[in-house]
């Protein structure tokens, strides 16, 4: 049997053919047979330019429809998608361009010229016009054969974000992918009547295959829109049965006053992940709309490893249980498995986990225990039912004076501060302590001062956890998936204690 996903795929999209696969805001619609067909002229373009079972093709390319057929044209011509942020820079793109070694390179017309074919790459566009792989295609025979794969060869390779030196290249396979689609959609109720509001990028593991996939999988529509904006989501959402957000879309729904749960008339679960969802989103999130927030997690070398269920308690703060086939573990320095209750690290084994870093065995072999279980290197704390909750990632942990500070717990008890809208504990080197415990803070109004932060926590925290210095600022710093960048925080503010700073 053919392990290359694009065949699970091609079989669903030739069995619903005249549903609508790709609804655009514009009200342009592409049916299963319409992508089909398109993937397929896509996939004869590959193969002219001389893409092979296991060439890399690398994309830096806008979220179009015509995007979401590159993508499933290079699984069916068996090469290994490779996506990256529009946002990056040529300097950046040059560094993934030398490491992944593509065969084809497709980028956006509006990018930066980045130099074509001095690695041996073809360099190609997805817009009209000369060079492009669109205007190619249309001229280009269909070819619906599907390239030979077993499930372990490599379908994708997502670079992580590399917040701590270079990114790093996760090598997914066609069982990642396929695996993990079918146990969410399991999980998830997906039903037939779905339809999905889709609004988050495609160069990451959410939209590409966490939120895509269910719906391709499944013949489902998707409401394609090509970024997240308030107004577009409001108009869309009545259509809608599904969203999957990062926590940052339902604090901006939520920070416009007219929105409430007219809007969310038809939708039976919104999901969230890929950063911490705040607690007092989710309650809020209830009130406003009568919704209980679904939140999950996973990674770009995993993707999605737990969820709260469907049906069951949805706990905020929680990321729920295992999903079916994955084995999830806190464990201690030593790689112990800790009992329910006790923070470590996160471990996980299961078909969802990627085969290793890209022609890194060293660092592979390091995150990885002989038993098979990688290491997250997020921290987190599993309760007696299973259901874990994150207490943050391993490298920013704090240990100041030698004890440990996690700043979720320290986060989540400044947040219950009125004057707070959101805050961000970071640790920076102190003299006395090694690191000193910091808290950025955004007020909802008016600047906290230390000795407010100072007052309401005692009595609820330990001493040693407290921060040491309060600062106030606009905005935390986030990436396009929301993720708040502490590195940027632990940079901009690692002077605070001078070396003569005493200890207080
Ligand atoms: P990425 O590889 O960019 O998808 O980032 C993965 C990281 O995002 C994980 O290792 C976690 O640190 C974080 N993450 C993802 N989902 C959640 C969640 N629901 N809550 C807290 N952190 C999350």
């Amino acid at each position: 049997m053919n392990g290359n996903f694009a065949a699970d795929l091609q079989a669903v999209f030739a069995s619903h053919g005249q549903r609508p696969a790709l609804r655009m805001a514009d009200g342009e619609i592409w049916t299963y047979t319409h992508l089909a067909e398109r993937t397929a002229r896509l996939a004869t373009v590959l193969a002219q330019v001389g893409v092979a079972p296991g060439d890399r093709v690398l994309a830096q390319v806008g979220k179009t429809p015509e995007a979401v057929a590159l993508y499933l044209a290079t699984l069916q011509a068996g090469g290994v998608y490779v996506p990256l942020n529009a946002a990056y820079t040529a300097a950046e793109v040059a560094y993934f361009l030398a490491d992944a070694q593509p065969r084809l390179f497709v980028r956006d017309p509006a990018s930066a010229d980045v130099a074509g074919g001095h690695g041996g790459w073809a360099v190609l566009t997805l817009g009209a016009g000369g060079g492009s792989l669109v205007q190619a295609m249309s001229a280009a025979k269909s070819c619906h054969d599907v390239a030979e794969r077993n499930g372990d060869d490599l379908a994708a390779l997502v670079y992580t974000s590399g917040t701590t030196g270079r990114s790093k290249g996760a090598m997914l396979t066609h069982d990642n992918i396929r695996s993990n689609a079918v146990a969410l959609r399991r999980c998830w109720g997906w039903r037939d009547d779905d339809v999905l509001l889709h609004a988050l990028p495609l160069f990451h593991v959410h939209g590409l295959f966490i939120a895509l996939h269910c719906a391709l999988l499944g013949g489902t529509p998707t409401i394609f829109l090509p970024r997240f904006d308030v107004g577009a989501v409001k108009r869309h959402l009545p259509e809608s049965t599904v969203m999957m957000g990062v926590p940052t879309f339902y604090t901006r729904l939520l920070e416009d006053a007219d929105f409430d749960r007219r809007h969310c008339g038809g939708v039976r679960v919104f999901i969230s992940g890929s950063a911490p969802l705040m607690p007092a989103t989710f309650d809020a999130w209830q009130a406003r709309t009568g919704h209980r927030i679904l939140e999950r997690y996973g990674m770009s070398e995993t993707i999605i490893n737990t969820s709260n269920p469907l049906h069951g308690e949805r706990v905020a703060g929680s990321v729920g249980f295992a999903l079916p086939g994955v084995s999830v573990r806190v464990t201690g320095e030593a790689g112990e498995p800790l009992p329910p209750g006790e923070v470590g690290d996160i471990e996980v084994r299961g078909e969802n986990v990627f085969k290793g870093y890209w022609r890194q065995p060293d660092k592979t072999a390091e995150e990885f225990r002989p038993d098979g279980h990688f290491i997250t290197g997020d921290l987190g704390v599993m309760d007696a039912e299973g259901r874990l909750s994150i207490v943050g990632r391993a490298r920013d942990l704090i240990i100041s004076g030698g004890y440990n500070v996690y700043p979720k717990e320290v986060e989540s008890v400044i947040d219950e501060l009125d004057a707070v809208a959101e805050s961000a504990v970071i640790g920076v080197h102190h003299p006395d302590f090694g690191e000193g415990v910091v808290a950025v803070i955004v007020p909802s109004g008016e600047p906290v001062s230390a000795g407010q932060v100072a007052a309401f926590l005692e009595g609820r925290l330990a001493r040693f956890k407290q921060p040491k210095q309060v600062v106030n600022v606009e905005a935390l710093p986030r990436n396009s998936m929301g993720k708040v960048q502490k590195n940027r925080l632990r940079e901009e503010f690692s002077g605070l204690f001078p070396s003569t700073s005493r200890a207080i």
